[in-house]
C-alpha cells in the first residue's frame, strides 16, 4: 500500500478475536472480540477524534488558518488533534495533569504542540479550567472540548461504527468498553444499539471512578474513569458498568502481551476484564466486542509491563 500522508492511514484497525482457547472464562462456542485501535498511526482511538474535531471545526467555521487549538487531555487526544492538526498547519496547546505519562506528553512535543501543566489533585476538571482560562486568554483559539463535544461521540458513531459493520458479519451481543470522555462507548454504542436493539452496552470503569455509585479517587489505569457522568450518555440505553482494580487491570495487560504479543495499555487490560465477566455471565455461543484504545509503550516508564502489584 502506498499512501501520500500519514493521515490516510487512520482508522480501519483490525480486529482480534479469542475463545475459549485462549481464556477459560469464555464459555465454549462465545467469542471476545477486540479492536486495535493502537494501530492507527498516533497509537490510540483518538487518531479518528483529531481528525473528526479539526475537520468539523473547520466545516464550522470555528477554526481557520490562524487559530490555535486548545485543548484539555490524559494525552492520546492530544496525539490525535496534533497529528490532525499538522495536516492544516494549525498550533496546538494541550492542558495535561502533572500526573498522566511522560511519554504521551513527548509524543505530543515531537508532533509541535505546546503542553501546559495543570495540578494533579485538581484531576482532568482542573485540566478543562485551565483550558477555559487560556481559550480567553489567547485571540483566534478554538477549544474543541471532547469532554461537551457531540462531534466526540459522532467519530465513533460515523468514523468506527461502519467498520464493525463491515468486518464483523455477526449479531454482536454485547458491546463493553472503557469509559474516558465517554466519547468512544457513547458513540459507539449509539451506532450498535440502532442496529441491534437489545445489544447489551456495558462501559468499564477502574476502582476510582464513580459510575456503579464509587467514590472518587486517584488510580493507575489512565484513559479511563471519570468524575463525573458523561453528558452523552443521556440518550443511551446502558446495560451497566463493570468496575475493575488496577490489579486486575494491570494483570491482564501483563497477560496480554507476555501470552499473546498485544503490547496494549493498562485501558485495554481492563476492557478485557470487564469483557471476560461479560461473556461469563452469557449464554454459550454469544458475542461480545470491545475496544482496545492504545498501546502500551507510551507506559514503559511506569513499569506497566514489569510491576507486579498496584
Ligand atoms: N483508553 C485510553 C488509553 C484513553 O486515552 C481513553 C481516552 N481518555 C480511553 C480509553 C477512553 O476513551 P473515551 O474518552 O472515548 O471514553
Amino acid at each position: 500500500m502506498i499512501v501520500t500522508n500519514i493521515h490516510d492511514l487512520i482508522g480501519n484497525t483490525p480486529i482480534i478475536s479469542f475463545t475459549n482457547n485462549e481464556f477459560e472464562e469464555i464459555p465454549l462456542g462465545s467469542t471476545v472480540y477486540a479492536k486495535l485501535e493502537f494501530l492507527n498511526p498516533g497509537g490510540s482511538v483518538k487518531d479518528r477524534l483529531g481528525q473528526h474535531l479539526i475537520a468539523s471545526g473547520i466545516e464550522k467555521g470555528l477554526i481557520n488558518s490562524d487559530t490555535t487549538i486548545i485543548e484539555p487531555t490524559a494525552g492520546n487526544t492530544g496525539i490525535g488533534v496534533a497529528l490532525a492538526a499538522l495536516k492544516y498547519k494549525l498550533k496546538t496547546i494541550f492542558v495535561v495533569p502533572e500526573k498522566f505519562s511522560q511519554e504521551k506528553q513527548d509524543l505530543m512535543t515531537a508532533l509541535g504542540a505546546q503542553i501546559v501543566h495543570s495540578p494533579t489533585e485538581e484531576g482532568i476538571k482542573g485540566a478543562i479550567a485551565k483550558a477555559k482560562e487560556l481559550d480567553n486568554q489567547i485571540e483566534n483559539s478554538y477549544l474543541p472540548l471532547q469532554f461537551e463535544n457531540d462531534d466526540n461521540p459522532d467519530t465513533y458513531y460515523k468514523a468506527m461504527g461502519p467498520e464493525i459493520t463491515k468486518d464483523l458479519n455477526v449479531e454482536i451481543d454485547s458491546f463493553v468498553a472503557g469509559v474516558g470522555s465517554g466519547g468512544t462507548f457513547s458513540g459507539l454504542g449509539k451506532y450498535l444499539q440502532e442496529k441491534i436493539p437489545d445489544i447489551r452496552l456495558i462501559g468499564v470503569e477502574p476502582v476510582g471512578s464513580i459510575l456503579n455509585g464509587g467514590q472518587s479517587h486517584g488510580h493507575e489505569i489512565e484513559g479511563i474513569g471519570v468524575e463525573f457522568i458523561p453528558k452523552f450518555f443521556q440518550s443511551l440505553d446502558i446495560a451497566g458498568y463493570e468496575t475493575v482494580s488496577d490489579q486486575e487491570g494491570f494483570d491482564m495487560t501483563r497477560k496480554l502481551a507476555s501470552t499473546y504479543g498485544l503490547l496494549v495499555g493498562s485501558s485495554s487490560g481492563a476492557a478485557m476484564v470487564a469483557a471476560l465477566r461479560e461473556a461469563s455471565k452469557l449464554p454459550q455461543g454469544s458475542k461480545i466486542l470491545t475496544i482496545f484504545p492504545d498501546g502500551g509503550e507510551k507506559y514503559l516508564s511506569k513499569d506497566i509491563y514489569k510491576r507486579e502489584e498496584y
